[in-house]
């Protein structure tokens, strides 16, 4: 069954791009005979609060958009994400690591040419803590990839996109990925699972075939192929959509209350002039 989703973390309102992403996924599936799903990402609990949650609902009905009932939400997922990490650790490509961001800063050599310091995750991370067997994570140690080893058990990764910035079948070279991505992080201290892996074995639980999200998350599918490749998962189809941009060209991000829906709404606008503003 073709099955789209749209998956906000409830860290602020949704803006006139979350609006694009999820009309679109709803859309889109709809036009296929297939089911959209809501799956609210409340992985980080620090910023992650209940009244936006209810915000989220509250617009995306407004928008005129359903699904079916009970939404997942991540904080319920602990345990998938453990299983999951277990399975990448009994496969020996996981590593626990207590560097800290200055101590990350600290280790990244001279700028080469021809090498990149920064991947989806930020700076590359250099593999101090390579070494350390799982046994030894201490309490305030994050778990990551290595992605050296995995690269050895990928044989042929790839996706296809069908957004129209990068619309193609993609093969991923395994071995160029420990040089733009790095050892991700999979876990953190006070979270089950990280974005990268709660989002391939949640989308892999909700039977999610076809990926609807921002262009601002190609850069990661590689790293989220990879994983599924690494857990035996089925990899989706991916569609990274335009972004929706501010009258100087800016990116909107979740403080910009100033696009929010609920503010359009308090105005007067329908939902029917929301997907005339983002162009649906
Ligand atoms: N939760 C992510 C966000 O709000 C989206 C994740 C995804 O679509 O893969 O940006």
């Amino acid at each position: 069954m073709f099955t789209t989703r749209f998956a906000p973390s409830p860290t602020g309102p949704l803006h006139l791009g979350h609006a694009y992403s999820a009309c679109l996924a709803h859309d889109m599936a709809r036009a296929a005979g297939g089911v959209f799903l809501l799956r609210i990402e409340d992985i980080d609990r620090s910023r992650a609060r209940p009244e936006w949650e209810t915000r989220i609902h509250d617009d995306l009905r407004w928008l005129g958009l359903d699904w079916p009932e009970p939404v997942m939400r991540q904080s319920d997922r602990g345990p998938a994400y453990d299983a999951a990490l277990e399975r990448l650790g009994d496969m020996g490509l996981t590593y626990p690591c207590r560097c800290r961001r200055a101590d990350i800063e600290a280790a990244a050599g001279a700028p080469q040419e021809g090498v990149p310091q920064f991947g989806p995750d930020g700076r590359i991370y250099s593999g101090t803590c390579r070494h350390r067997p799982m046994a030894e994570r201490g309490p305030s140690d994050v778990i990551r990839l290595n992605m050296r080893r995995a690269a050895d058990r990928l044989p042929a990764p790839r996706f296809v996109e069908t957004g129209p910035e990068h619309a193609g079948t993609h093969d991923i070279d395994p071995m160029a990925l420990t040089r733009s991505i790095g050892d991700p992080i999979l876990a953190r201290r006070d979270m089950a699972g990280s974005y990268h892996l709660s989002v391939v074995v949640d989308d892999a639980a909700q039977s999610v075939t076809h990926v609807i999200r921002g262009a601002d998350l190609f850069e990661a599918t590689a790293l989220h192929v990879a994983l599924q490749m690494l857990l035996g998962l089925p990899v989706p189809s991916y569609h990274h959509h335009r972004l929706i941009r501010d009258d100087a060209g800016k990116r909107l991000a979740k403080r910009d209350d100033a696009r929010a829906i609920s503010r359009y709404r308090d105005e007067g606008l329908t939902p029917e002039d929301i997907r005339r503003m983002v162009g649906l």
